[in-house]
């Protein structure tokens, strides 16, 4: 058993969140990470450190310029665009470009999401057709889930 747990790979991520957001404690994210759930899924069977915790900057998203730098300095390999980007009112219009400047120019793995979708803001969602394209479906479905745990992230 304790063998098993020291050989356990541990991943190393960061996350930025959108600075309309700023003042979060973090609580879903945290939440989402201890239970492996929403786009920390992926992560089942494996240790998760967060090494790092930031905001955007605020529109248009300067602290994306530099902060995956520090991230990776880090230990950082992947880098997770909190959910509060694509449930926002609106969701973020620059997270696909974040996303390809991170990986070109940091050569880490971006995913879009953290915690599930909070059934509240899934079905405001829906009432506004936010999600009405192949591409918009892509990016919330690493934390679309199911909706028991949407419910359990209201
Ligand atoms: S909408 Fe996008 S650019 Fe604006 S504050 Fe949020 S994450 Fe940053």
């Amino acid at each position: 058993m304790v063998k098993s747990k020291m050989n356990q790979r541990k991943v190393k991520i960061g996350i930025i969140i959108c600075d309309r957001y700023k003042n979060c404690a973090g609580g879903k994210c945290f939440k989402s990470i201890s239970e492996k759930a929403g786009a920390f899924d992926i992560y089942k069977g494996q240790d998760v450190e967060l090494v790092g915790h930031t905001t955007c900057g605020g529109c248009p998203g300067g602290n994306i310029e530099y902060a995956p730098e520090e991230l990776k300095k880090n230990g950082a390999e992947v880098i997770h665009f909190a959910t509060g980007m694509v449930v926002g009112y609106p969701p973020c219009p620059y997270i696909e470009h974040f996303k390809k400047f991170i990986e070109t120019k940091y050569d880490l793995r971006v995913i879009v999401g953290t915690h599930p979708i909070p059934e509240k803001y899934y079905l405001t969602h829906q009432e506004l057709n936010t999600w009405n394209t192949p591409e918009s479906l892509d990016l919330i479905e690493a934390v679309l889930t199911k909706e028991k745990i949407r419910m359990s992230y209201n």
